[in-house]
């Protein structure tokens, strides 16, 4: 079904941001009609492209593995899953259960976890940084270390970009966090068509930019999708500011269904002109002083390493999931990506 066309079906899922009750056939076509849009409209991937996939195990991944293995050569996705090591999170049983879904539709996934990546789980981590005093979310922690550890992969596996399935609700907090922060650098980096360049960093992309938190869980759970049934034991430690702006957004959608879709894209018409017609421009961002790794603009010390030495930890592995790396690069990748 495309964006204007009558659904033929029985009603069965009410649309809320269009007003729309549809049935379940269509809904999931219109939700992955405007993935397809969104990957034309920002030109996200090519039909060659390698791209890595991070899966958390969540339903946004879930979406977001269906969809791109029936738009996209599967011989041509990787996923990779990390374990937080968070203790009754993202169980063995979690990951078992998206590796055996990404195999169904013919996708090899890489299992890896922060205990792999630096010696420790994310939960001996935070325990030390809190035992030295740092008052750092663990949010903080495990954003970028699964940052890290996604462009790492894509980066051994010669993927033209990682993917990652932020829904619309992610990037509506992300921009209204950007503007009452005064960070109009940030709100423009949002943008799809923003680059930063340096050799070791894979460009990112995020198909699900347009697709509502609601609409990826209604999608997953027509799929008959296992949802996790563990929240992070950590999730009452995200950033506040974020929860807040979160909140508010719900109630405005909630009034008024439509909004977070109208901010995301009313902000994208404007960065994209001011990308598309020069007055922003790529970025060139350093390399760490001491793991190497690319870091932002001005830093001598990435904020990875920065942290890990503040909660006491001086020698994190940096390491990576050799056996599976193995395996998957034993496979065929066409093209020069072997
Ligand atoms: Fe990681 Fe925070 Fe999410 Fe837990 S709630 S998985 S610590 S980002």
């Amino acid at each position: 079904m495309d964006s204007g066309d009558e659904c033929p079906g029985e009603p069965e899922v009410y649309q809320a941001h269009t007003g729309k009750s549809l049935s379940k056939k269509c809904f999931k076509e219109d939700v992955k009609n405007r993935v397809l849009r969104t990957i034309r409209e920002f030109n996200l991937f090519h039909e060659s492209d390698v791209l890595l996939m991070g899966l958390s195990g969540g339903k946004d991944s879930y979406v977001m593995l269906d969809i791109l293995s029936q738009i996209h050569d599967p011989g041509r996705l990787i996923g990779v899953s990390i374990i937080e090591g968070i203790p009754g999170y993202n169980k063995p049983s979690d990951i078992r259960y998206m590796k055996e879904l990404a195999r169904e539709r013919g996708v090899d996934v890489i299992v890896t976890s922060i205990r792999e990546y630096t010696g420790l789980s994310l939960y001996e981590i935070v325990k030390k940084a809190w035992r030295n005093g740092l008052n750092v979310s663990p949010c903080t922690y495990c954003g970028i270390l699964r940052r890290r550890i996604i462009n790492f992969y894509g980066r051994m596996f010669g993927a033209d970009k990682t993917v990652t399935a932020h829904n619309l609700d992610d990037i509506a907090q992300t921009m209204i966090a950007n503007i009452l922060r005064g960070d109009i650098i940030g709100l423009i980096r949002q943008n799809p068509s923003f680059r930063y360049r340096n050799p070791k960093f894979v460009h990112k992309v995020k198909p699900l930019r347009y697709v509502y938190e609601y609409e990826a869980a209604l999608y997953a759970a027509i799929d008959g999708f296992r949802f996790q049934d563990t929240e992070c034991m950590f999730i009452n430690y995200a950033p506040t500011f974020r929860a807040k702006i979160r909140s508010v957004l719900y109630r405005l959608e909630k009034d008024n269904p439509g909004v977070a879709l109208n901010i995301v894209r009313s902000i994208d018409q404007i960065t994209s002109r001011l990308i598309n017609e020069g007055y922003v421009k790529p970025v060139s961002l350093p390399m760490c002083g001491r793991c190497g790794e690319p870091t932002n603009e001005g830093r001598q010390l990435c904020k990875l390493c920065e942290l890990m030495e503040k909660a006491g930890i001086t020698m994190p592995l940096y390491q990576v999931n050799f056996k599976d790396y193995m395996k998957l690069k034993s496979l065929e990748y066409p093209g020069d990506h072997g």
